[in-house]
């Protein structure tokens, strides 16, 4: 039969090294922030907040099609825009997109693209985007 030796153990160690390591970080800079008075870090790559020209959009349906999750759904929205004859323009839910920016890259017209603006939760009571409230900053967007 194989003896298994039991470890040493040294009274206290646990604890020193607990507390060295508590009293290492008392005195190096926060990682986190005060969100939302302090903006974090965001990489200069990174996209979320998708918008709308209206001008622009054709009504092809492409971005709703290529929607993974199906956050895009087309509504009708009346106004004199002659590339669009069916009034069709894409809404958003925020709520599922998970920014794969499929429909940025198959918008004929580059209509619909994604921006470096992030914040979406604090403006609205719901994650749905009308094709208007996608025309518009989140400053813009009625509460
Ligand atoms: S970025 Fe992707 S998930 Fe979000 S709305 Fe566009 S196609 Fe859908
Ligand atoms: S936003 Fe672009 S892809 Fe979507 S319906 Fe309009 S033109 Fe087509």
């Amino acid at each position: 039969m194989i003896e298994v030796k039991e470890p040493k153990r040294i009274p206290l160690i646990g604890s020193l090294q607990g507390m060295y390591t508590v009293f290492k970080h008392l005195f190096k800079k926060p990682i986190t922030v005060q969100y939302p008075e302090e903006k974090a870090y965001t990489p200069a790559r990174f996209k979320f907040r998708i918008f709308l020209s209206m001008d622009d959009c054709v009504g092809c349906t492409l971005c709703e099609q290529v929607c993974p999750n199906l956050s895009i759904r087309m509504i009708v929205v009346e106004r004199n825009n002659p590339h669009n004859k069916r009034n069709l323009y894409p809404q958003v839910n925020f709520g599922t997109c998970t920014v794969c920016r499929n429909c940025e890259e198959i918008c004929p017209t580059e209509a619909i693209y994604l921006t470096h603006e992030l914040e979406t939760a604090r403006t609205k009571n719901n994650f749905f985007y009308s094709p208007e409230e996608l025309q518009k900053t989140e400053s813009e967007v009625k509460k």
